[in-house]
């Protein structure tokens, strides 16, 4: 079993580089993002909690994140691995995972950090918009917004992922198999 954390700003390519892995490698791909968005679409009373935050580029509660989470581990308890991605975005996240994790007598192997500079994160966020339909992707100030957040709240975690030794840094710009290459020798698979 191989559990490890994505973390990178947003459009720094997490979801893209999750796809590639789980098809070759068969991990269970948590996305709250993704999660949220499903949720929003079928109308769920945990997607109306959730959409004012996501369409103003803010951060979700802490305690309702990570109520979802202990769910969606609790359904699949056994598989070959979690992709945390997007997950945890902040200290308290990053702590509650620790404490989850070590109930369930699962480990935490590694923390993936995809670096793109802001510019290119930008750019590539106003070209999705044209095709994902996402309010969060379709205005700049909302970019901004998510931009900021992740510095303030997010960021900070390299520092606590460090100390516990599990952090790899990945460049993230380039060819999508370029980065892909690089990400499977930071996981050494
Ligand atoms: P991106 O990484 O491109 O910003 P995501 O799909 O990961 O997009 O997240 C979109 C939005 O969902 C965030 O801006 C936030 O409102 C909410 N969200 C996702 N994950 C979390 C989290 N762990 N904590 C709080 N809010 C979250």
């Amino acid at each position: 079993m191989l559990n490890f954390v994505f973390l990178g700003p947003p459009g720094s390519g997490k979801g893209t580089q999750s796809a590639k892995l789980i098809e070759d490698f068969g991990f269970i791909h948590l996305s709250t993002g993704d999660i949220f968005r499903a949720e929003l679409k079928s109308g769920s009373p945990l997607g109306l909690e959730a959409k004012g935050y996501l369409d103003s580029g803010q951060l979700v509660p802490d305690e309702v994140v990570v109520r979802m989470i202990e769910q969606k581990l609790d359904a699949n308890a056994h598989n070959a691995g979690y992709i945390f991605d997007g997950f945890p975005r902040t200290q308290v996240q990053a702590e509650a995972l620790d404490a989850l994790l070590e109930s369930k007598g699962m480990p935490l192997n590694q923390v993936l950090l995809l670096e793109v500079p802001d510019a290119i994160l930008r750019e590539r966020l106003t070209e999705r918009a044209k095709t994902s339909g996402r309010s969060d992707d379709a205005n700049p100030e909302i970019i901004e917004k998510r931009i900021r957040v992740y510095q303030q709240e997010t960021l900070p975690l390299t520092d606590y992922y460090s100390k516990q030794e599990k952090l790899s840094r990945v460049p993230g710009v380039g060819h999508i198999d370029e980065i892909y290459a690089r990400i499977r020798i930071a996981l050494s698979i």
